[in-house]
């Protein structure tokens, strides 16, 4: 495997850092570099600037508004706007059901949703899980019954991430009871505020609120909001998960998060020393820089296979628990580089325009609560010990 850049690819590396450099605004690039609390406000604001420049959609046709970016394209974006803290895109609307409508939606469908996608008019949450179906999705029991030209939802979605902010949800649905549990559920685009639905916030770890429960009671859904055809919605919904594991790994804003824990850990005092120097803390440190350079060259291997026209299996399995193992091992060692610090919760010391006094290092305040929320990484997009599983079958063998 060639592990040098083209020419092409270098001078598109030097026109990310550019853009990056003129247009990606300096509060945005605070909070995400420190764990800062993003509003609303910044994802929209950083979305139009990506929308401007045409590298939003970054896997759409062109017809659409898209730009197909290859694979090292996507790979050159991923590790440098983490590097210069671009917050990532939301992924519901742009990466998860757009390429569903995109493949699999009617021709309205395309001309209604995509543009609201890029205007941000519409902003999409995903409602696959329910209170008894996470991994084991297919059970899932939100039921729609068609009366008419409408179906009437009843049921219960959750763990919905940011479905507060939402007025459009894409639901798995089950449309019949009679076949096997795959063969009876439909892909449903929810208009979130008809009648009948109510999201309740969940308030995770690290106290913010960022996942939702969303309640289905009597609701009416026109039947041109169904994508593709009844009781086909699991093959629409594995396409879906495709792009939602893609990219899990997160070997960029691991990379991003690294530099900023040596940062703190340099600022950080052991014994009148910088805590980096401790050599304890320094071979920890050392050890999850070398695993993590590990991990980037199987993205790097997985990503050049893709180019030469593989398809990503197993191994992005295997890289989903790696990537995930190692941010969260970062995250482990950032909380501790505070010692006793970490402990208190100083929720102000979260905003940006925090003018008071600081517990400890400037940055320290986000770091527990980034180490509780970086927990989800091993649960979500299906969890750590479902993609081993997949591993010891299409790997393994066993
Ligand atoms: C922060 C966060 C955000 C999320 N956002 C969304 C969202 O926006 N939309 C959405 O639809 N869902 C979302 N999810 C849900 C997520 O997809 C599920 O939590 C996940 O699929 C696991 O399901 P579960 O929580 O029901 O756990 P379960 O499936 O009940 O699993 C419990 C435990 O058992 C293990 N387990 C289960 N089955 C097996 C098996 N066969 N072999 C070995 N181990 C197994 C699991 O790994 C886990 O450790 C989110 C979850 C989190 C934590």
């Amino acid at each position: 495997m060639n592990m040098n850049y083209t020419a092409d690819e270098l001078a598109f590396r030097d026109e990310v850092r550019t853009f990056l450099e003129e247009k990606l605004p300096a509060d945005i690039a605070s909070k995400v570099k420190e764990g800062r609390r993003m509003s609303r406000d910044d994802h929209e604001r950083w979305q139009q600037i990506l929308v401007k420049q045409g590298w939003y959609a970054t896997h759409w046709p062109e017809e659409y508004g898209g730009v197909k970016w290859t694979a090292v394209q996507k790979h050159i974006w991923d590790e440098e706007s983490c590097r210069y803290g671009a917050p990532r895109s939301i992924p519901f609307g742009v990466n998860m059901v757009a390429p569903v409508i995109i493949k699999f939606g009617s021709e309205e469908q395309k001309q209604h949703y995509l543009p609201r996608i890029l205007s941000g008019e519409d902003w999409w949450c995903q409602g696959y899980s329910e209170p008894g179906s996470g991994s084991d999705l297919a059970s899932l029991k939100t039921r729609a019954v068609r009366e008419g030209d409408h179906y009437i939802v009843n049921g219960q979605k959750t763990w919905t991430t940011l479905g507060q902010h939402a007025n459009m949800i894409f639901c798995l649905v089950r449309t019949n009871t009679e076949v096997k549990a795959q063969e009876g559920i439909s892909f449903l685009l929810i208009d979130m505020n008809t009648p009948g639905v109510t999201v309740r916030p969940i308030i995770t770890l690290d106290g913010e609120h960022e996942v939702n429960e969303v309640f289905f009671d009597d609701v009416k859904v026109p039947v041109e909001n169904l994508v593709g055809d009844e009781d086909k919605g699991w093959t629409y919904a594995k396409y879906l998960l495709t792009y939602e594991r893609t990219g899990l790994a997160g070997i960029g804003a691991s990379k991003a998060a690294l530099s900023h824990l040596k940062a703190i850990a340099g600022r950080q005092k052991k014994n009148g020393r910088p805590l980096i120097e401790d050599p304890t803390f320094a071979q920890r440190v050392a050890q999850v820089e070398i695993d993590l350079m590990a991990a980037s060259i199987s993205n790097l291997r997985i990503i050049a296979s893709v180019e030469g026209g593989g398809v990503p299996g197993a191994e992005s399995s295997m890289l989903k628990v790696r990537g995930t193992e190692l941010r969260q091992a970062i995250t482990d060692l950032s909380r501790r580089a505070l010692g006793p610090y970490a402990q208190p919760f100083v929720e102000e010391e979260l905003a940006l325009e925090f003018e008071g006094d600081h517990l400890s290092d400037p940055d320290g305040a986000a770091l527990s609560p980034q180490y509780f929320n970086m927990r989800k990484l091993s649960i979500f997009g299906g969890s750590n010990e479902i993609q081993k599983n997949i591993v010891t079958k299409m790997i393994l063998g066993l």
